[in-house]
């Protein structure tokens, strides 16, 4: 797999709003996470009665790499402390204390490519906790490493390592340090047939989150030939602290960009952009970014279909909830794009006769108009913004699917062009970086981002989601809802794209009714 790329998240096993076929179709899903916690539910989980993973989830051994974690990632929930005997994980029904043996054997029946070991990556707040959280992960990546019976011996998963450290640079540079060193001859021998002389020869890539300076820290010891990994650890409102990544965020191309040059992060969750799929919004960017036309308001700029202008840098996509796309009938990329989207808004005659699901005679290619894209190109050609807008407002689920799987698409080929930078003129890649920082409104200028605005949508979204799960009068509602619209209007550059979409999602979705707000906003926090 060439990196940069992306990895495609799961919740439930299922990258959302994709059903199996659509999954199949979508031409930038390579490798696939799978949190296992979703499945805890049950007893015993379903992965664990007796089938592979790929095969349960449907996915294909030849085409799709599977990796598994215990715990979602981007899920940024506060929970309880982990022990020394168990880690806490979230499913459905709560907290379920999940112990190291019985992941261990959740993998070994799962059968996953790649697991994610056990970590302890709680905030350190103490030099004491530090010891404890070095000593636990080591300890559990020991327990999962070491065979329990022959069966086991046949199937060493390899195992990527979480970096835990918490918020000290100081921690997370020691942990790296730690699995360096070379083990005691009785766990050498414990770890038989294994032949280790450090934890690292058992480790195949690393997963890092934090800031610029965290994973740098966490890193820097460690053989930069195995994979780096982030995932998008959290999904808010942006911090306003500065240009850098903040705490724990990946929310977009700005920040992939700042940890490929600074980081060299090999691959990134792109929880982020199915997220934006949740919230309507199609992303509209390339990388590099476009030389010419140039970042300027006149007529024709609009008219080719250009993402929005906020102050001087272009937004990264559409926000298709907009009523302003009611009458817009061009594709979901500007007409000047580079970018050759695959997805199946952009690209439908990717769908075969074949992919076609018949309910009947009917609908049997041979009685219908369905023969061959190329006999009937014209009813192939790309759906528009204004098609989708009207689905995003007639809550279809299919807006939501075709935008899941061209945000992967158009994030797959950004990363291809960084590839091609990277591969042709290393030297350029700076230079190319800094363009795009300027092109592209990254919705992080600490400078400009109005707080209050991000504290307003907030408060929209909650009284939203409160009117709609608890009957709250809707005048309120409606009021603020229109009023944080004028400010985002007006309130000048920021990420004013996501909150924008994000407060008319919760505007349709109240229309909606009960039930589906509130689990988007879980699905948020
Ligand atoms: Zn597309």
């Amino acid at each position: 797999m060439p990196t940069p790329n992306l990895i495609a998240p799961t919740s439930r096993g299922v990258v959302q709003h994709l059903s199996r076929d659509n999954l199949l179709r979508t031409r930038s899903i390579s490798w696939i996470h799978v949190p296992y916690e979703s499945f805890l539910e049950c007893r015993p989980p379903i992965l664990t009665l007796g089938l592979p993973m790929h095969e349960v989830l449907g996915f294909q051994k030849d085409r799709h790499i599977v990796s598994m974690s215990l715990r979602d990632l981007s899920d940024g929930r506060e929970m309880p402390p982990n022990t020394a005997k168990y880690v806490s994980a979230w499913c459905i029904r709560g907290v379920k204390k999940v112990t190291p043996e019985d992941y261990r054997e959740y993998v070994s029946k799962a059968k996953p490519d790649l697991i994610y070991a056990l970590a302890d990556v709680q905030p350190v707040v103490s030099q004491k906790r530090f010891i404890k959280s070095v000593e636990r992960t080591t300890e559990w990546l020991v327990q999962l490493l070491k065979p329990s019976n022959a069966e086991d011996n046949a199937h060493v998963p390899a195992v990527l390592l979480q970096m835990p450290g918490g918020q000290s640079t100081a921690a997370r540079s020691a942990f790296a340090r730690a699995i360096l060193e070379p083990l005691h001859p009785t766990e050498i021998d414990a770890l038989q047939p294994l032949t280790l002389s450090s934890l690292d020869d058992a480790v195949s890539g690393y997963v890092v989150d934090g800031s610029v300076d965290l994973m740098r820290a966490s890193l820097q010891s460690l053989d930069t030939n195995k994979p780096r990994i982030a995932h998008t650890s959290s999904f808010s409102t942006p911090s306003t602290s500065g240009s850098a990544p903040s705490a724990d965020l990946i929310r977009g191309p700005h920040d992939i960009l700042t940890l490929i040059r600074d980081v060299g992060i090999d691959l990134f969750g792109a929880e982020w952009v199915v997220k934006l799929a949740q919230w309507g919004v199609a992303l509209d960017l390339e990388f590099p970014a476009p030389r010419a036309p140039d970042n300027s308001n006149d007529d024709a700029q609009e008219r080719s279909g250009f993402p929005k202008l906020r102050g001087t840098k272009r937004d990264i996509g559409h926000n298709l909830y907009d009523v302003h796309y009611r009458t817009d009938f061009s594709r979901l990329l500007n007409i000047n794009s580079k970018t050759k989207c695959h997805c199946f808004a952009c690209d439908p005659s990717s769908c075969t006769p074949e992919d076609v699901i018949r309910h009947s005679g009917l609908d049997d290619p041979s009685s219908s108009d369905l023969k061959s894209p190329s006999q009937n190109s014209h009813k192939y050609s790309p759906h528009t913004r204004a098609y989708i807008h009207h689905l995003l407002h007639t809550h279809e689920m299919s807006a939501h699917s075709m935008l899941v799987s061209h945000n992967l698409e158009v994030l797959s080929a950004f990363l291809a062009g960084v590839r091609r930078v990277l591969e042709s003129c290393r030297d350029e890649f700076g230079k190319e970086v800094e363009r795009f920082f300027e092109y592209y409104d990254s919705g992080d200028d600490g400078r400009n981002y109005p707080t209050k605005v991000a504290e307003e949508v907030e408060a929209v979204v909650e009284a939203t989601v409160a009117e709609a799960t608890l009957g709250q009068a809707n005048e309120v509602v409606s009021s603020m809802v229109l009023d944080s619209h004028d400010k985002l209007a007006t309130e000048g550059p920021g990420v004013a794209l996501f909150d924008e979409a994000r407060v008319c999602h919760a505007e349709v979705e109240r229309l909606r009714g009960k039930g589906s707000l509130k689990r988007s906003d879980r699905d948020a926090e």
